[in-house]
């Protein structure tokens, strides 16, 4: 396994164009995209601070990951990315160390990557997300 940072933070909110203005006239930064992830049932919005993302996620469903958490934990931190070089070998890695996967394949996230979620139950309460840049 090779993690090279921390490729973005997963923040869930009620209403994205809300929370934009709050990342951009109060933090100053610069909403670089935003994106439709229809398998997900959310709508993304992408800050870059440094080599990190901030990822704003609102549901599009309330029956959709990001509505269901927020049903039941309101807005905040939702989950933690980190960068690596080879996703499938990451995932075999962390399943032969008796961690459990949500995701046992890469499948497409946002801004082209390919993600793979780890069940939060393993990982000490924080969603972890692995994602491998496409090129
Ligand atoms: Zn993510």
């Amino acid at each position: 396994m090779n993690i090279s940072h921390i490729e973005h933070i997963g923040i869930a909110v009620k209403n994205l164009n809300e929370a934009i203005k709050y990342y951009e006239d109060v933090l100053g930064l610069k909403c670089y995209s935003v994106e439709e992830v229809v398998d997900q049932k959310v709508k993304t919005a992408f800050f870059m601070v440094g080599q990190t993302k901030i990822e704003l996620l609102e549901s599009t469903s309330a029956d959709g990951p990001i509505g269901k958490f927020i049903a039941k934990k309101g807005e905040g931190i939702h989950h933690l990315a980190f960068a690596v070089n080879d996703l499938q070998n990451s995932l075999d890695e962390v399943k032969s160390k008796n961690i459990i996967l949500i995701d046992k394949k890469p499948k497409k996230g946002a801004e082209g990557l390919n993600i793979a979620f780890l069940h939060p139950k393993y990982t000490f309460g924080v969603l972890t997300e692995f994602c491998e840049k496409m090129e």
